[in-house]
This record gives C-alpha cells, structure tokens and sequence, in this order.
C-alpha cells in the first residue's frame, strides 16, 4: 500500500525516481494500492495527476476517503463540509442542508474554497445539527499537511473544535481508521502480515497500519520530521530516503 501526498508529490511536485518505483514493485510481482486521504478532488482527477507524473496506475487501484464514506453513509441524510469536487465521489449520500443524520468533514487544501467549506456559518451549522443528535464523521483528522509553501493547518482543527464544543467523538472514514486498511487489504486479496504500508505520516500511515498488523516502510520525504519520529512511539519497520528506495530494499527483504 502506497500513501500518494508526499511520497510520490509534494504540491504535485513529482518526488524523484517515483513512477521508476512503481514500475519496479509491478516487475518484481508485488500488487499495489494506491491509499490517499486525499479529500479534496474527484478519484478520476487524482489517478490522472498521477499518471501525468508518469506512474502506471488504473483509476481501480487508488482508494480515496470520499469513497469511503460513501459505503458509511449510504441513504443517509448528511450535511456536508466538504470540497465541491468530491461530491460526485460520495454517490448514494443525501446531501442536506439542515435536519441531518451525519455530519461529515472533509479536508482543507491550498484553494480559497476552505475558507467557505470550513466559514463559522457552517461550523455553526455543523455544531447545531451535532446538538440535534447527528452523528460526527470527517475523511480524515490531519493536524497539518505539507505544501510548497510549507506546513499548512489541516481540517483535523475543525474536526477536534466540533468534538469539543459538541462533546462528541468522530468517526475518522480514512487513514489512520481500521476500516479503511480492511477496505485496502480486500481489495488486494492480502493478509495484513504480508502488507508493507509505505507513507511519510507517522501517524496516519505507520501507526494506522500497524495498529491493522501491517508492516511499515517510512520515507523521508514530504511531511516526514526527524524529530517526530524520535520524539515518538511510533517504530516503523524501517526509514527510507524516499520510494526510490523501496524496490530494491524490498528485494533485500525476501
Ligand atoms: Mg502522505
């Protein structure tokens, strides 16, 4: 399995000997999942960057969040704050604008459209529907993501204000969340022992996966902080400079 944000691109900027790596993993018999959180644009529009960068992939094998919580909250009635984009991913959801079942929260990205997704309007929408008796979902609980520009405040903010003021606890729909490795593992037909989950999140990668009994591979690239990794808990299975790596350190393994 294969975080996408930061270890193939950061900002869509490719991350050297990437689409390489891929290429190498499918020759040497390995099958991939392609495993974002990602919550901001369409599947279709996500595979396309990534085959843009070069790497082979069909639109099958990347598994994003709003896919996710379309199998969670379908028929449900649901307000949603949630990039534009990924409506058409979350097929099956009624989406409602007041007296909602579920409330879900979507990501942030580098756009003006999170100011509006995430206004204090709809946070207070949120909240109310939340009092009301909805349930709390969101894609994901990042605290932060790495851009171009640096690091940038993720909705994981929004989703841990709305548990606070509501006093409830969210159901996280992507990485780090069981169901989403369960999800991953059917879909490659693998036990979770034989899995390598390679990401550059601590957290939501290494600790998600190995929480699933997976083993990990942590890259140094895109959000990767040597001083989180030492000040932490968290022991991946190994560190490596990049994906470029990963063949062949794979290979070692065997
Ligand atoms: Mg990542």
């Amino acid at each position: 399995m294969l975080d996408v944000d930061g270890v193939f691109h950061v900002s869509g900027e490719p991350i050297a000997g990437g689409a390489a790596a891929v290429t190498r993993l499918r020759e040497n018999g390995h099958r991939l999942r392609f495993v974002t959180n990602n919550t901001t644009r369409p599947r279709a529009e996500l595979a396309g960057d990534l085959r843009a960068l070069g790497i082979s992939l069909e639109d099958e094998e990347l598994q994003t969040t709003p896919r996710a919580a379309a199998r969670a909250l379908e028929g449900k009635r649901v307000l949603a704050l949630t990039m534009a984009a990924i409506v058409p991913d979350l097929e099956g959801v009624e989406l409602v604008g007041e007296d909602a079942e579920a409330v879900l929260l979507g990501g942030a990205d580098e756009t003006d459209e999170t100011g509006r997704v995430f206004s204090y309007t709809n946070l207070a929408r949120a909240f109310h529907e939340l009092e009301g008796g909805a349930d709390l979902y969101c894609l994901h609980k990042n605290r932060w993501w790495q851009t171009g520009l640096g690091p940038m405040l993720d909705a994981g903010a929004f989703v841990a204000g709305l548990e606070y003021a509501a006093g409830v606890e969210a159901t996280v729909l992507g990485k780090p969340s069981p169901a989403y490795f369960a999800a991953a593992l059917e879909a490659l037909d693998a036990d979770a022992e034989m899995t390598w989950m390679v990401g550059d999140d601590i957290e939501a990668d290494i600790a998600g996966a190995q929480r699933h009994g997976m083993k990990t591979v942590l890259v140094r690239t895109g959000k990767f902080r040597p001083d989180a990794v030492e000040a932490g808990r968290v022991r991946p299975d190994a560190i490596l400079s990049s994906i470029a790596h990963l063949p062949e350190w794979l290979e070692e393994q065997r």
